[in-house]
């Protein structure tokens, strides 16, 4: 168990995120290097407000849209993703018809299976991604996260990211597929390919984004297709950026 911190402490929640980080750098499903990442993530989410902003708000619910109207949308699960928002995570793809896939910057074998085996003790029925295939690959990718699952990524029209490299973001949006990613930095670029970058913490984007699909399960499809045509994602990530410029986010 992760240790827990006071609930009374001023910096309560986001103590609890990185102790769980912690928890899952001991138990093998986040790398040293995933800590690195999240507090890059942690330093733009202070400069937020750490709250969901307007801006994010409408990109989930644009997310969502485009998630419920795709043929065979994937979301990608690594150990951030796993350790911070497993249950939610299953829960959303459950609710928008979405496949899991695991895919590693640092892979390994053990890692990939100890994240399949936390999504389904998590109530995720099929988790792709775990064995990799050689035969299957997104080309423009130098690392091995390039290896995709024959049933998932390869096909997918749409992949939903959390805490992602450029470059595969990149990739995927060059090999044709729609990207949405959740990444608290509206500069990096991965925010700056993606067709909707939400710029939230994992920690809010994720159930945010339930409860929105929810709502939205039974609209039609050209309702939520008309959704996704109107989003302009570079506006929304200046509005992203003139909140952290106007200092309009401030932590307690
Ligand atoms: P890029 O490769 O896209 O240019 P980068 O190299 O700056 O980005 P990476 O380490 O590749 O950063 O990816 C981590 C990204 O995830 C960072 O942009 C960071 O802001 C973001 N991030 C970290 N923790 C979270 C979180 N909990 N929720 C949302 N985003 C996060
Ligand atoms: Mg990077």
């Amino acid at each position: 168990m992760a240790k827990k911190i006071p609930k009374g402490h001023p910096r309560y929640l986001s103590l609890s995120i990185r102790e769980k980080l912690v928890h899952g750098l001991k138990k093998g499903i986040v790398v040293p290097h995933g800590l690195l990442a999240h507090g890059r993530g942690e330093a733009f989410d202070y400069l937020l407000g750490e709250r969901t902003i307007d801006a994010a708000l409408n990109a989930e619910k644009v997310a969502c849209s485009l998630l419920l109207g795709s043929k065979d949308p994937v979301i990608s699960v690594n150990g951030n993703v796993a350790t911070l928002c497993c249950k939610e995570i299953v829960e959303l793809s459950r609710v928008v018809n979405a496949k899991l896939e695991v895919n590693l910057y640092h892979r390994s074998q053990k890692r990939s299976r100890l994240i399949g085996k936390m999504l389904r003790r998590n109530g995720a029925i099929i988790v792709l991604g775990i064995q990799s295939d050689p035969r299957f690959f997104i080309e423009g990718i130098s690392s091995d996260r390039k290896f995709v699952d024959e049933k998932g990524l390869i096909s997918a029209d749409t992949v939903l990211l959390g805490l992602e490299d450029g470059d595969r973001t990149e990739a995927l949006v060059n090999s044709g597929k729609k990207v949405i990613s959740v990444d608290l930095n509206p500069l990096s670029r991965t925010s700056q390919a993606s067709t909707i970058t939400i710029v939230d913490n994992l920690v809010r984007a994720i159930p945010n984004m339930i409860n929105i699909a929810r709502n939205l399960s039974n609209w039609d499809k050209s309702e939520l297709l008309r959704l996704v045509s109107e989003f302009d994602n570079k506006l929304n990530l200046l509005h992203s950026m003139n909140i952290i410029r106007n200092g309009a986010g401030s932590s307690t």
